[in-house]
């Protein structure tokens, strides 16, 4: 049996399940608002599924919840947040502000975030920055369950990247968003517990043999990365802009067996923003209006976010579909 919220009411028990298992009144409504977006957009892989994870990495100890994260200003186009152990949508929170100057200042801005806690889609992160015309990259690495092309052992996360960019005449920003893994680990979550097969090529069991069967790859298994050496490559450019740049973990660095249940990769966040007005186009958005235009007539019938968005606006329509089961799980963790 499925139910609809509206967004508002998901966001009030999301909201409330995050200030019952100990973050701050601020940190819970900005997870609450993440999760509840993921869940509305149908990214499923970090929507409501993901609260049992958040609520065992702050029973646990394994993260801050009560973090207090300090803005660095290091240089004209240069800030860091070390997040105190805490949530990155807190840390990106507090230098949101001062990357925006800086990145209107002189044209570019990177925000290096470390010492954060990661648990959802990208796409959040970066798509508020293009409504305010800028070009934004993201990058976040996780926790070592993909290989590296050519390697024996799991060693990158499955370290997504997300790009966002204004676009002419669209009422909503041109977002993409996916794991540099050949799938996102919570997608492995969830073909297991429905007992679906995961397509050929995404992971090895733990004899390091190729298996299309999800509960292999996450008994021992792992992920292989999307594109053979191309994607390895670019998993590694996640580490290095994520971790070693940003002074964060890399995603086989840190140990969280003592931390029963917890799912938080405690790593760092790269985001870079472009003011697309310094480049050498006259109208930016004019012209990746023209791309999209020439890939249609192309053939292409599906840009990156246009699943997500139908999500959005069937939501507004209907409500947020959730599963009465799913539902009575959310109200038992808001008083657990
Ligand atoms: P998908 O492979 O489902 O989608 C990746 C991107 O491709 C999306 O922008 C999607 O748009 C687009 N897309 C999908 N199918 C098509 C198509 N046929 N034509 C054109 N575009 C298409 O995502 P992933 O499974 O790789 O990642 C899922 C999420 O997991 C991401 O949001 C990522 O940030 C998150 N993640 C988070 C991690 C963390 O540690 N925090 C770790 C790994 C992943 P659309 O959304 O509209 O379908």
């Amino acid at each position: 049996m499925t139910t609809t919220l509206a967004y508002s009411e998901l966001v009030t028990l999301l909201r409330a399940i995050f200030l019952r298992h100990g973050t701050r009144e601020d940190v819970a409504a900005l997870l609450a608002e993440n999760c509840a977006m993921c869940e509305r957009d149908g990214a499923h892989s970090h929507g409501i599924f993901r609260m049992k994870g958040y609520v065992d990495s702050l029973s646990s100890g394994w993260v801050n919840g009560k973090a207090n994260p300090v803005l660095e200003d290091v240089a004209p186009a240069f800030c860091r947040v070390d997040a105190d152990n805490g949530f990155a949508q807190a840390a990106l929170a507090l230098g949101r502000d001062m990357a925006i100057e800086k990145a209107r200042a002189n044209g570019v801005a990177i925000l290096a975030i470390r010492n954060s806690h990661h648990l959802s889609a990208l796409w959040p992160d970066v798509e508020p920055f293009a409504r305010e015309g800028f070009l934004a990259l993201s990058a976040v690495n996780s926790f070592a369950c993909t290989v590296p092309f050519d390697g024996k052992s799991a060693l990158f996360g499955t370290n997504p990247i997300a790009l966002a960019t204004p676009v002419a005449g669209a009422d909503e920003p041109l977002v993409f968003d996916l794991a540099t893994s050949a799938m996102a680990n919570g997608d492995v979550q969830i073909s297991a517990r429905t007992g679906m097969s995961l397509p050929p090529n995404s992971g090895v069991d733990a004899q390091g043999q190729p298996t299309t069967d999800p509960r292999a790859v996450l008994d021992g298994g792992a992920l292989l990365t999307f594109g053979g050496h191309k994607g390895s490559s670019i998993s590694m450019m996640v580490e290095l802009l994520s971790a070693a740049l940003t002074g964060g973990h890399f995603s086989f660095e840190f140990d969280w067996s003592g931390h029963k249940g917890a799912q938080t990769p405690h790593t760092g966040q790269f985001i870079l923003l472009i003011d697309p007005a310094r480049g050498g186009a006259e109208r930016f958005g004019l012209r990746v209006e023209t791309l999209i235009e020439r890939m249609k007539a192309a053939g292409v019938s599906r840009l990156p976010g246009d699943r997500r968005l139908e999500c959005r606006r069937k939501a507004a329509r209907h409500g947020i579909p959730i599963s009465q089961d799913n539902l009575a799980a959310l109200e038992a963790l808001a008083v657990a």
